[in-house]
């Protein structure tokens, strides 16, 4: 049975009205950025799988992320997706400055990528710490923990430059 939201059906045949008027809401491609040099970049070149994890983030970049990875700016399109699993993702993409509840678990979680792999440090906490740089539960930037390839600025960091970082890990 169709559900109604006010007075438009979203069933089926409503949803497809309502993809015909209102048509593609992806932004436009913008100029693919600069290839990350590297074997680890090579071996990845057109698709990527992404697991997220958050070491200690206020929450503000996963919203960045999701909208990322969501319609709008559609970062699937250009190779890369979202994973649930490490053990099936060629990138970490990590969030917040890394808290000491979470440093073991990042670690284990990184060293649980198969190889090679890549980091994404997206926000400028997990580039510096940023607004949280000193706290008392804070261990480090993620670059202090493991490895970072790539870093995305901002506090939030804005959609468009995690798309640009990933598309410089896929080349597309
Ligand atoms: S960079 Fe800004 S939005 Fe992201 S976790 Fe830090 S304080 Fe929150």
């Amino acid at each position: 049975m169709a559900l109604r939201r006010g007075r438009i059906p979203v069933g089926t045949g409503g949803l497809w009205r309502r993809i015909r008027r209102i048509g593609r809401a992806a932004e436009p491609a913008p100029p693919p950025p600069e290839r990350l040099p590297g074997h680890a970049a090579a071996a990845l070149r057109g698709s990527v799988q992404v697991r997220h994890v958050d070491a200690g983030s206020c929450n503000g970049c996963e919203v960045e992320i999701g909208s990322a990875f969501g319609p709008v700016y559609d970062a699937d399109r250009y190779g890369a997706r979202l994973v649930a699993s490490p053990r099936h993702a060629d990138v970490l993409a990590v969030t917040g400055p890394v808290t000491r509840n979470m440093e073991v678990a990042l670690r284990r979680t990184h060293e649980a990528v198969p190889t090679p792999n890549l980091v994404v440090a997206i926000g400028d906490c997990a580039r510096n710490c940023g607004a949280f740089a000193d706290a008392y539960g804070v261990v480090g930037a993620v670059g202090d923990v493991i490895g970072v390839d790539v870093e995305v600025a901002g506090c939030p960091p804005r959609p468009e430059d995690i798309v640009a970082a990933l598309r410089s890990v896929t080349g597309r």
